[in-house]
């Protein structure tokens, strides 16, 4: 029994430590890829319901791996989550935002409002705001037009942090919306804690509104919530019409999801948005 036990360890930590060497060596081809420029961001349209009109989009990086394709961030992301490579995907993420607003700007005249993801570590960094002041400067981008996505797990992991850094996000004009609304332990009496421009109620209550009315309750006592505290509510993934009934019933303000339009290369973004672009 017992050596049994010790080949049962054995596997186990072959298998973790094989785990870790394919962490390691995936760590290092996003390390040479951000090197490389091998990253790109693509953009999805957020609605405004109230006009069917595009009110921004939401940049969301992709991996032109040279080898094996398209790589979603779902496969990446989290990796790069585990280290310090995270802030420098982030850092990446940030420039070529604003750089993109900018080439918008020149090439096309559209002045199109951006909402980029954030992680923990990146957040939490101490040259985070610095960074973005410096990218909105260089790119001549209206701080009111970048808008943070971060996620209420890390607002409340990190409550004193998070409260003062969106302050000061927002005294220079920045927005910030909270990201997956719902899924995180947050309740809604949290939400008051922090000064929040937006919640995104994440697309599971979405799709699961039609079916069960349990979800429907869930998305308007979110929305009343909200309203209470002057919030914006966006619906994400909203797929089919009667999805789209239901979150307009229900009082949100805007929706994102494959109904409106998948994320697409930023040189698609003028032909496919541009007239249905509302400034
Ligand atoms: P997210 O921020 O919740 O982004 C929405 C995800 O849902 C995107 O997946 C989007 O393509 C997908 N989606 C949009 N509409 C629909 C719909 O109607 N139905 C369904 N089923 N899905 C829809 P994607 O691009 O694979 O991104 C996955 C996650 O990766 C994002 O979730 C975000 O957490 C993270 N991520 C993406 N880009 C970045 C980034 O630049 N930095 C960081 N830190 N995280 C990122
Ligand atoms: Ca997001
Ligand atoms: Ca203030
Ligand atoms: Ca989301």
């Amino acid at each position: 029994v017992k050596s049994n036990g010790r080949n049962g360890f054995q596997e186990f930590s072959d298998t973790v430590e094989k785990e870790n060497i394919a962490n390691i060596l995936i760590e290092e081809e996003m390390r040479k890829a951000l090197d490389e420029d091998q990253y790109v961001l693509h953009f999805q349209p957020k609605m405004d319901l109230r006009n069917q009109a595009v009110a921004g989009v939401e940049a969301l990086i992709r991996w032109e791996h040279p080898d094996r394709g398209l790589i979603m961030p779902g496969e990446f992301i989290p990796i790069a989550e585990q280290s310090e490579l995270i802030v420098d995907i982030g850092r990446w993420t940030i420039r070529e935002c604003c750089r993109q607003y900018q080439e918008w700007v020149r090439t096309t005249g559209m002045e199109l409002p951006i909402s980029v993801n954030i992680s923990s570590k990146q957040f939490l960094h101490h040259d985070f705001i610095e960074q973005i002041l410096t990218e909105l400067e260089r790119n001549s981008m209206p701080p009111h037009h970048l808008d943070i996505e971060i996620t209420e797990t890390l607002a409340i992991e990190n409550k004193e942090v998070t409260q003062t850094k969106i302050e000061s996000l927002k005294d220079y004009g920045i927005t910030i919306s909270m990201d997956d609304f719902g899924t995180g332990y947050t309740s809604l009496s949290y939400l008051s804690m922090f000064s929040i421009d937006r919640l995104k109620i994440d697309r599971t209550f979405i799709q699961g509104m039609v079916h069960d009315s349990s979800h429907a309750v869930i998305v308007d006592s979110i929305v009343s919530v909200a309203r209470h505290l002057d919030m914006v509510v966006t619906a994400e993934g909203v797929e089919t019409n009667q999805q789209l009934e239901f979150v307009k019933n229900c009082d949100c303000d805007e929706a994102q999801g494959y109904l409106f339009g998948a994320a697409i290369p930023a040189d698609h973004v003028a032909d496919h948005l541009l007239d249905r672009l509302y400034q």
